[in-house]
């Protein structure tokens, strides 16, 4: 079990995770949050890009599956066409429906990943689920004060990242 908040990775863009990268750290199934990971809040559907990069990954034979706290209307009409595995109302940060999928998608927490935009839904459910943590910088971060507070809480960790990979 990881007990930090601190990701072991971070990325601009979700695409900056290639195949080739998550093949080389021995990740056979990537769990993916939706809102400002992959898409704003605002794109309904996934776009050229999260369609391409989730070929990629399949040709690479990496699983791939959807683990959000939004609601289902919004990942039906998201997955409507890509048919990924996928869980709704989530709650993350608890690992339940994170341990749930990777049985689904048959992966272990040795071998999966999970990639998010927030520290404290995201990694932490990763970590609590026992497996890595992939961080990106939110396509469209809100600017609204709860928002803003929750970036100010995640500065340390950041930091701690940081100061990780000099
Ligand atoms: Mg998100």
């Amino acid at each position: 079990m990881k007990f930090t908040l601190v990701p072991e990775y971070i990325f601009d863009k979700f695409n900056d995770a290639t195949p080739e990268f998550l093949v080389s750290i021995g990740v056979k199934g990537i769990l993916l949050d939706v809102d400002n990971t992959l898409e704003p809040y605002e794109h309904a559907e996934p776009g050229i890009h999260v369609i391409a990069w989730l070929k990629s990954l399949e040709r690479a034979g990496i699983r791939t599956a959807i683990i959000s706290n939004n609601n289902d209307k919004r990942i039906d009409l998201f997955n409507k066409n890509i048919g990924m595995p996928a869980i709704a109302r989530a709650a993350k940060p608890f690992p339940k429906n994170l341990r749930r999928m990777m049985k689904e998608i048959g992966t272990t927490p040795e071998n999966t990943i999970f990639m998010g935009d927030q520290i404290l839904t995201d990694v932490w459910a990763a970590h609590n689920a026992g497996i890595r943590a992939i961080l990106v910088t939110p396509i469209n971060d809100k600017k609204d004060i709860f928002t803003r507070f929750k970036r100010v809480l995640e500065k340390p960790f950041l930091r701690k990242y940081k100061k990780g990979k000099k």
